[in-house]
């Protein structure tokens, strides 16, 4: 007899990409980081921030995070007060779906995209439901007034890489009874994004990461933008030192290196752009990406068979096994010459 919540002795958890202990024989593909290293500005107000022998790390961070906060706000065009920070997109995910669905109450989200979604309504005891895709990338029997508590809208959708016209996003705001979390995980390297909603629509929520574009996933920092009444929500429920001292400094120093940014997410930008060419010139489909991976399927339709070729020479790239996308690979984009590696290996496995 388990002492255990049912839900959690019942649940499978989330399993992230593999990560092998021997990483840096491997090319890794698999979990969309960025193949650049941070500003070096980024690197310069860690260390500053580290302390003369380590000095401030004995100190506990500011547990507002306020000079990230403000950092965000201007460059945004917001109030700080509509603005956190956290320890990772997945904190704040996991605390807007505690601020806004109780045990039994529906979360929802489009299928596929981030399946952690449904752990984290899994923990939280929610209800789950799916909704799944047209051919053009519309969500599949979406209702005219959703009345879900919270609903995930990924924009960028990862595994595929597309993302949603601004105004379908605001048709889906218009039609949500309960919140609209817009997870713009990748939304640095597309066209659109959806800031502008969160001034125009009480109940749209936007949440970013630092992990892809600003090349940060080893310092775990996310940021949501939302109406006040929801960032002090998500204060209540989060830890209070959640964000630790380095992660301050850094968050604040990347968003003050906007060049740096549009640098490196331009290069990102134009190998995922000749890699999707090159891929269908080798009878590849690929959906045309907005993100810093691409979606793409090998001529035999067969995912598994050119992961483990792939595998074989140490070159990591993620296979679902869901019906819905074992016909393809989600590779991230590396370097050029790291994408040419993985070209030429994709040519002589056929
Ligand atoms: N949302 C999506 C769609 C993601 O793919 C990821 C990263 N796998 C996250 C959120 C979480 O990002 P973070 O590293 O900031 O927790």
């Amino acid at each position: 007899m388990s002492l255990l919540r049912k839900n959690i002795a019942e649940m499978a958890g989330y399993v992230p990409g593999f990560q092998p202990e021997d990483e840096a024989s491997w090319l890794k593909l698999n979990t969309n980081e960025n193949p650049y290293p941070p500003s070096p500005k980024v690197v310069e107000a860690i260390l500053a921030e580290v302390g003369a022998g380590g000095g401030n790390l004995r100190k506990y961070p500011d547990a507002a995070s306020r000079l990230a906060r403000r950092a965000a706000a201007d460059l945004y065009g917001f109030d700080p007060s509509w603005v956190i920070l956290a320890n990772g997109s997945d904190e704040l995910l996991n605390n807007l779906i505690r601020a806004f669905a109780g045990e039994g109450e529906e979360v929802g989200y489009v299928h596929p995209s981030y399946s952690y979604y449904a752990t984290l309504a899994e923990i939280q005891g929610a209800r789950i439901r799916t909704f799944g895709l047209t051919e053009d990338f519309r969500i599949a029997d979406f209702p005219e007034r959703y009345e879900g508590k919270i609903f995930f809208l990924t924009t960028p959708n990862a595994p595929l890489g597309f993302a949603f016209p601004l105004a379908y996003i605001e048709e889906i705001a218009g039609r949500c009874a309960g919140a609209l979390v817009v997870d713009e995980a990748y939304v640095d390297f597309a066209e659109v994004n959806a800031l502008e909603l969160v001034k125009r629509y009480e109940n749209v929520i936007v949440t970013r990461t630092f992990s892809k574009s600003y090349s940060l996933a080893g310092m775990r920092i996310g940021l949501a933008i939302a109406r006040p009444q929801v960032i002090s929500a998500l204060d209540k429920i989060r830890d209070h030192y959640h964000l630790d001292r380095l992660a301050q400094a850094a968050a604040g120093a990347a968003l003050a290196d906007q060049a740096y940014l549009a640098l490196t997410v331009g290069r990102i930008r134009a190998t995922r752009d000749r890699f999707s060419a090159e891929l269908r010139n080798i009878g590849y489909q690929v959906i045309p990406s907005s993100a810093n991976f691409v979606f793409a399927s090998p001529p035999d339709r067969n995912g598994r068979r050119v992961y483990d070729a792939l595998f074989s020479r140490k070159i990591l790239v993620r296979h679902f096994s869901d019906p819905l996308l074992a016909h393809g690979l989600r590779i991230s984009i590396g370097t050029d010459e790291e994408m040419e590696q993985t070209l030429g290996a994709l040519r002589e496995i056929g």
